[in-house]
């Protein structure tokens, strides 16, 4: 998570404290006393060098009149005592290395859950530079025009698509250049999934043979369907993602826009990776986007090192239950394929034998997990939403020089992967604290399907 605080006084860091300096402090600025003694001013201080973090404090010094303290809990992503990048960081393919140690993870988990057979699920969170992106799958996906809209609806003033957009083509170069969606010269280098395993060529075959559309960028004009992912790499980043293809459909006639997420993987994952393969796979890890059960976090105690109680209350409406078996049945669908038939051996998930509605809610409680996207804890809102935490300038309601710029202030969650959308968050909020005027599209176009009676 992280505070914003305007002017604020360090007196003892105990964290890793990163000082990123234009040049000496503002008069306004409160003063501040390093540990070595010395007279300290920031402008600003940021808590916690995440997705968010790093954005606002790059963006916040890009004036060389502030001065910001960005805090940091976990260490840095480089060897001790060097400068080399830690593998385990800067390898795509090693993200199940750091869900299984802690040495740059807070390995939070959750209270037992009643819709989960009474599991205890991992939550693994970023602890270092960079904080989750750093130990991400490094999916790239903005989520639907339409969630943005909804934020707006929801008492997020001004965080429509048309106001959001700009923001992410300002965070983004991606390899094949700017256009209406995409940006071209931004800090963040985005490629697009591009393997010739034949896994995945497969996969994308057997979608469009299931009836579903191919989608030229499903961070583009279409979301809808099946296609190459966009993906957090850059040339030189040494290894290759397992991630490359994936696909948003609805679950059902009527649904306006995609409600289920396809991430393939031409190999196994077994809980996080902490269980070993036992043999030659393929998977999905398929999920409803716009889940209804709603949970709550909070702090265990007034020690800061104590985790917080974490309540997400997964599978708690019938809806959600209703809509995990339909993703069960569709990627059923899809596998069924001819273009998997060469590959397909027997199902080793849910397996054969699970077949009736009752059997694949027995299952989907019984191994259903979390995919990393928490949101929502600090929403975004109007001040006379009593559930809203910041108001749409990111300010905490009721408390005075403090912010809160990160994923937890999404008023609702949006339609895929958060990573983007955290990011796109902290541009746009780097323009509100700096005064500036906020960017603005006009007309983008958006596909729709050509008709909500049928699912695909
Ligand atoms: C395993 C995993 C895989 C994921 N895969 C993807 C993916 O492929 N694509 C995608 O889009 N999203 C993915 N996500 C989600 C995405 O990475 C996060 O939603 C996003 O990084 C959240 O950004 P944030 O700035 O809100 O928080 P974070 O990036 O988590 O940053 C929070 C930072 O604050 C620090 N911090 C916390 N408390 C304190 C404190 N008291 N003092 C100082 N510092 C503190 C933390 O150590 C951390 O560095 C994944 C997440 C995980 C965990």
């Amino acid at each position: 998570m992280r505070w914003v605080l305007r002017s604020w006084r360090l007196v003892r860091p105990g964290l890793d404290a990163a000082l990123v300096r234009g040049t000496l402090g503002r008069p306004q600025g409160s003063r501040a006393v390093g540990s070595a003694g010395a007279s300290t001013e920031f402008s600003y201080v940021v808590v916690g060098a995440g997705s968010a973090g790093c954005v606002l404090a790059a963006r916040l010094t890009e004036d060389p009149a502030e001065r910001v303290l960005l805090l940091e809990a976990g260490p840095r992503d480089v060897w001790a005592g060097s400068k080399r990048l830690s593998w385990k960081i800067h390898m795509p393919a090693a993200l199940v290395a750091n869900l299984c140690d802690d040495r740059y993870n807070w390995c939070y988990h959750t209270e037992p859950q009643p819709g989960l057979d009474g599991r205890v699920l991992y939550w693994p969170r970023g602890r270092v530079w960079g904080g989750s992106s750093s130990l991400n799958a490094m999916v790239y996906v903005r989520g639907h025009a339409d969630d943005y809209d909804r934020w707006q609806r929801q008492g997020a003033q001004g965080w429509d698509y048309a106001h959001c957009l700009p923001y992410f083509r300002k965070a983004q170069a991606h390899e094949l250049g700017a256009d209406t969606y995409r940006g071209g010269d931004g800090p963040l280098r985005v490629s697009r999934g591009k393997t010739n395993h034949p896994l995945h060529l497969a996969f994308l075959e057997a979608a469009q043979q299931a009836g579903y559309p191919f989608t030229e960028d499903m961070n583009g004009f279409q979301q809808e369907g099946f296609g190459w992912m966009d993906m957090t790499i850059h040339e030189g980043d040494g290894a290759t993602a397992h991630l490359e293809t994936g696909g948003f459909i609805r679950s059902q006639p009527g649904v306006p826009h995609p409600d289920i997420q396809f991430h393939f993987l031409p190999s196994q994952v077994i809980d996080h990776g902490r269980v070993p393969t036992q043999q030659e796979a393929y998977q999905v890890h398929v999920g409803t986007m716009r889940g209804t059960s709603v949970g709550w976090l909070r702090l265990k105690s007034a020690n800061p090192q104590d985790h917080p109680v974490i309540q997400p209350n997964y599978l708690s409406t019938e809806a959600d239950i209703k809509d995990l078996r339909l993703c069960v049945k569709l990627t059923r669908e899809i596998f069924a394929q001819d273009a998997l038939a060469r590959f397909r051996g027997e199902e080793l998930q849910p397996g054969s034998h699970v077949q009736s509605d009752g059997e694949i809610d027995a299952f989907v409680r019984a191994k259903a997990d979390s995919a990393y996207h928490p949101s929502c804890t600090c929403k975004m809102g109007q001040p006379s939403d009593p559930t809203a935490v910041v108001d749409p300038q990111t300010r905490v309601l009721g408390v005075d020089n403090l912010r809160v710029v990160d994923a937890s202030i999404m008023p609702s969650v949006v339609s895929g992967n958060l990573n983007a959308p955290t990011i796109m968050i902290a541009e746009k909020a780097a323009d509100i604290i700096k005064g500036r005027p906020a960017l603005w599209d006009k007309d983008v176009p958006v596909y729709r399907p050509k008709t909500l009676a049928t699912q695909r």
